[in-house]
């Protein structure tokens, strides 16, 4: 009998578990370990925020992972053993065969204490809550969304807010009193989804009355004057909806495998470690170039479609039998 372990029990790791143990049958093991007690399915995070979803609609406990003949382990990993084929957690131990890793990405976090209820994580559930609550208070002019970068989880959720934040002020009739302005790195809306995206992105803009600075870069926000810098000028704001860069977990570093950049370099195929073929990965933690030179965004219609080529290939080696399955590069 042999074992396949993965880490994190999200977009990527959840249904590639399912589809794993259904290939392999009773025949092996197929183990997930995941620290947090309550998943969150982020993509309907703007949609709470704005009180179009409750808390129940979106999240699911841990527990629910150890099903469909899926061994659950609760735990957080802290460190992978190469050579030996071992995962750490603080109290357990577990050899693998094969392993995949879809640990996704967390945000670097909003270093502006002095800010406290106008800067909020958008990125986090902490953050949606926090402009749930913060909304129906609000008696501000100026809204800001400044994502800091592109490396951000779901590229487009800058705009999705933008989007609902516009709709909220219209339907209480308060949209005249507000501003809403975007600040990315982009040289235009959504410049990475292609021309055509593009441009129905910034038609949208247009059509609602949302501003958008392009070019912002990191560190361009001024506590104390609570003002933002883009070009030459320096625009306020009175509410912040905040998209730091995300990074991987640090067991990605401590355990060798990080990158340059500190992320996880698969093949863009096959969802494998080059310098490992007996480590695979989906999802937000891997870094994956498009052929023509465009990194992969953030999404997790992305981790979904990995996760069953990963584990399409690994179910194809723990039968002994040669792995076929290729990533189409597309999100669905
Ligand atoms: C506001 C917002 C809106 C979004 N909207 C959309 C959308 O509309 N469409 C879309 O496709 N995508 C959207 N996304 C992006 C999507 O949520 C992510 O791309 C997707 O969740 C990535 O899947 P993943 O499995 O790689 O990571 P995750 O889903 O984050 O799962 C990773 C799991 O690993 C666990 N983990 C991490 N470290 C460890 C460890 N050391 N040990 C054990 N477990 C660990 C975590 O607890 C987590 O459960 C949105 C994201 C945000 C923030």
């Amino acid at each position: 009998m042999g074992t396949v372990v993965i880490i994190g029990g999200g977009s990527a790791g959840a249904p590639a578990a399912r589809s794993l143990k259904k290939r392999l049958g009773a025949g092996h093991r197929v183990i997930l370990v995941e620290k947090d007690e309550r998943l969150v399915n982020r993509a309907a995070l703007p949609f709470y925020a704005v009180g179009k979803r409750n808390e129940g609609q979106f999240t699911r406990s841990r527990s629910l992972l150890n099903r469909h003949g899926v061994e659950l382990i609760a735990g957080e990993v802290v460190k992978i053993d190469r050579v030996k084929k071992k995962v750490r957690t603080a109290g357990e131990e577990m050899g693998y065969d094969l392993l995949l890793i879809a640990a996704g990405a967390e945000p670097e976090g909003i270093d502006l204490p002095e800010m406290e209820e106008q800067a909020l994580d958008m990125q986090t559930f902490a953050g949606a809550r926090k402009l749930r609550h913060v909304l129906p208070r609000f008696r501000g002019t100026e809204i800001a969304i400044v994502a800091a970068s592109t490396r951000i989880k779901c590229p487009g959720s800058p705009y999705e807010y933008a989007l609902l934040l516009e709709d909220w002020f219209c339907r209480r009739e308060r949209r005249r009193d507000v501003s809403i302005t975007l600040y990315t790195p982009e040289p235009a809306p959504l410049s990475m989804f292609g021309k055509k995206t593009s441009d129905a992105a910034a038609g949208l803009l247009l059509k609602r009355n949302i501003r958008f600075h392009p070019g912002y870069r990191e560190g361009g926000i001024d506590v104390g004057s609570r003002t933002i810098s883009a070009g030459n000028n320096r625009f306020p704001f009175d509410l912040l909806l905040y998209y730091a860069p995300t990074a991987p977990p640090p067991f990605i570093r401590e355990s060798g495998l990080a990158g340059e950049a500190g992320w996880l370099q698969v093949d863009r195929h096959t969802m494998a470690l080059p310098e490992d073929d007996s480590i695979f990965a989906a999802g937000d933690i891997t870094e994956i170039r498009t052929p023509s030179g465009e990194l992969l965004p953030k999404l997790g219609a992305v981790a979904h479609l990995q996760s069953f080529t990963a584990a399409a290939n690994m179910a194809a080696l723990m039968k002994g039998e040669q792995p076929d399955s290729a990533y189409s590069g597309f999100a669905g």
